[in-house]
């Protein structure tokens, strides 16, 4: 009975390893390109291509990158690699889990604007309990905020945690490291610093991650997701405070079925 018992969920294990890896890297960037149909148009031979006719971008780079190196410059391939678990389940993200937080920065820049002064151009304000945040229309990303804000408005309990805003739009890197912040491309947001966890502030250097915490209920997880914002709650390098826009990567959770915990 207990080999049975033991069969049994290693066979489990194998259906549920085969259906996460179910999604090649092709089937992916399908779901990045969906996700951003007016400036992304097909991918081919291992390049993705812009409907402004610019020069098409190299999926994967070949190379073989440590965490820290994906972090530092992640390709397109990298940036879609980790799965996002989405849904209800509050989980602690195992060592260097980072889905999301691994980005193509040559790709945002494509998508929201090379520079500050380009991205500011696609600014518009956000009504967002009062507080007026400035937020890209890009990809229907200002729209989708708003979303968020009119479902969040249905659970005045959850206010407190929301408002005010530490900001959106902020040209800046990430703290401690050469890549641009989501901040920079105005397509993420900050609530309310009294709730936050951050792995920065509660002492972190980098190869030393403190351990997890979290404030933030998750129904303000569940309803950033529904509109295609993911959490840095889900990061090994927590930040919980944090939501970006990134519908490639729950689209990807979906068919994937890492997005099972709902
Ligand atoms: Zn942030």
């Amino acid at each position: 009975m207990i080999r049975f018992v033991l069969v049994f969920g290693i066979l489990l294990a194998c259906v549920s390893n085969a259906l996460a890896s179910d999604i090649d890297l092709q089937q992916r960037v399908d779901l990045l390109i969906a996700a951003y149909p007016d400036t992304l148009e097909r991918q081919e031979a291992g390049r993705l291509f812009f409907r402004d006719g610019g020069p098409p971008m190299v999926i994967d780079d070949g190379r073989a990158k440590d965490h820290a190196a994906k972090l530092a410059g992640g390709d397109i391939e990298d940036s879609l690699h980790d799965l996002y678990a989405s849904g209800a389940c509050e989980t602690v993200p195992a060592r260097n889990m980072d889905p999301g937080r691994i980005r193509s920065e040559p790709l945002l820049k494509r998508l929201y604007g090379n520079s500050k002064k380009e991205v500011a151009t696609s600014l518009r304000g956000v009504d967002w309990f009062g507080q007026i945040l400035q937020v890209t229309t890009r990809h229907g990303v200002a729209t989708a905020l708003e979303a968020v804000r009119d479902d969040l408005e249905k659970r005045p309990d959850l206010k407190p945690y929301l408002t005010p805003s530490a900001g959106t739009f902020n040209w800046r890197k990430v703290a401690g490291a050469p890549n641009l912040s989501v901040h920079s491309f105005a397509a993420a947001i900050d609530l309310n610093t009294s709730y936050a966890d951050y792995w920065v502030w509660a002492g972190g250097k980098a190869g030393n991650v403190p351990r997890y915490e979290n404030r933030f209920p998750m129904a303000i997880v569940e309803i950033f997701e529904r509109h295609g914002f993911i959490w840095g709650g889900r990061w090994y390098h927590y930040d919980t405070m944090h939501f970006e826009y990134r519908p490639e990567l729950l689209a990807i959770a979906r068919v994937a079925g890492s997005d099972a915990c709902r």
